[in-house]
């Protein structure tokens, strides 16, 4: 039998135990994280958990992981948080507010911190923990979109490590472990990301017209929060992970190409100059995901069943349709245009998004609105946080107004 449990096993509270934060907790993300910690206890523990504002679930999360401290970013939930834990008989320790989110990512107790709260909200926690040096397990695209080369140059200063959890980037992360990191350019001629395609593969623009909400987030391979799937649906996902592989790799876009693979089952891909091309492979559950994270370089237990190839038969391939879905297009050039840019296409995004989960806008007012706020505002240069959070401010704003006057709104 294969040796599946590498891992040395240590009692629960051991010194050396991996002290894990894990921000946006109850999510998709944060869930599945707490899925996989949970099946190393002893050797890695949660000992920081946040949340939006979802204030039983966050509790719920306590009495199974018992962590120190919990927090919320809800000022006003401060009281409920402080007494549901008490009447649970729990000594986690409660705490309110994005600034405490901040001190307890950067702070003593934790060493790792998974980054998986969703949208820009998430930027002044993941920068916090880069700041401070922790391993970074970073679910938060928004962040590296809104703020790349910032956060990768602050996280390279402190020695901060970043391991992707997307799993296309996690793909490539370790298909790139097969060449010499110290050369420049280490024979690297593309990275290839995949992309399922989403629940409206194959339809045309004019078929898009009329979808709702449940229709979008309803994605064929991936369980995930409604706003990512979303972002599936319109494939502003693969756009916004076009341009988090450009800031975790250091690779132009021009040589970030998108292959639609419906299957779900091949990653990504990293071809090489001699003509070899290496994939990753793999059910599609972030669990694996997160434990290459969690464990790296170790491989450890995620409770994936591994891929039966034969079982699935066929793995296809085709272009992705940027007519239809012009979201990945506006990506690449805002990519491109670099600046503000991006961080106006995800502000605009993250606000169209939101509008339409809510029913007030349609499917294909989301691209239109990402394509105004992109020619509105001037893509300036951006190398401040203050100068990227302006940018995302005022694209919030405009974009709302756009939104107001839409004559369905
Ligand atoms: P989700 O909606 O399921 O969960 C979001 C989490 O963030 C929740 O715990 C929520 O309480 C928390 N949150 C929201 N606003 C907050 C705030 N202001 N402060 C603190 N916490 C806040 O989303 P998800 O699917 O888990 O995605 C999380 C992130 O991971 C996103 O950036 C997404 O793009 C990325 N990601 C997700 C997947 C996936 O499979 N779900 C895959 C790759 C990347
Ligand atoms: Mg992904």
């Amino acid at each position: 039998m294969p040796d599946t449990s590498p891992l040395p096993r240590h009692d629960a509270g051991a010194d050396d135990a991996r002290r894990i934060a894990v921000l946006g907790a109850t999510g998709s993300i944060g869930t599945s994280a707490l899925d996989v910690i949970a099946r190393h206890r002893g050797w890695m523990r949660a000992s920081v958990l946040a949340a939006g504002s979802n204030v039983q679930a966050l509790i719920a999360l306590c009495q199974a992981h018992r962590p120190e401290h919990a927090a919320i970013a809800d000022p006003a939930l401060y009281i409920p948080l402080r007494d549901g834990l008490r009447d649970a008989s729990l000594a986690t320790e409660a705490h309110a507010g994005a600034e405490a989110i901040d001190a307890l990512a950067a702070g003593p107790d934790c060493d790792t911190v998974v980054a998986a709260v969703v949208g820009a909200a998430g930027l002044s926690s993941t920068l916090a923990a880069a700041r401070a040096g922790k391993r970074l397990l970073l679910a938060n695209k928004e962040a590296l979109v809104l703020a790349g080369e910032l956060l990768t140059r602050e996280a390279a200063a402190a020695g901060a490590e970043i391991i992707p959890i997307d799993s296309e980037h996690s793909a490539i992360f370790q298909c790139l472990r097969s060449r010499d990191a110290s050369v420049a350019g280490a024979g690297v001629r593309r990275l290839v990301l995949t992309a399922s395609g989403g629940p409206f593969r194959g339809r045309s623009r004019a078929d898009l017209q009329a979808v709702t909400p449940a229709q979008a987030v309803a994605h064929p391979k991936w369980s995930m929060g409604p706003k990512i799937s979303v972002d599936s649906a319109t494939l502003m996902n693969k756009g916004l992970e076009v341009i988090e592989a450009h800031h975790l790799f250091d690779v132009p876009g021009a040589r970030i190409d998108v292959l639609v693979h419906p299957q779900s089952l091949v990653h990504s891909l990293v071809e090489y100059v001699d003509g070899s091309t290496l994939a990753q492979l793999g059910l599609p559950d972030m669990r694996t995901t997160l434990a290459v994270g969690l464990g790296w370089p170790r491989r450890i237990e995620s409770g994936v069943a591994g891929l039966d190839l034969l079982a699935h038969g066929r793995l296809e391939f085709e272009a992705p349709d940027l007519d239809a879905f012009p979201c990945l297009r506006l990506a690449w050039q805002a990519l491109e245009a670099g600046g503000s840019a991006p961080a106006i296409l995800n502000a605009a995004n993250e606000i169209a998004v939101s509008a339409f989960l809510q029913g007030r806008i349609g499917f294909l007012s989301i691209p239109e609105l990402v394509e105004q706020a992109l020619s509105a505002l001037p893509d300036t240069a951006a190398d401040t946080l203050e100068a990227l959070l302006a940018a995302d401010a005022r694209c919030r704003q405009i974009t709302t107004t756009a939104i107001a006057r839409l004559p369905h709104a």
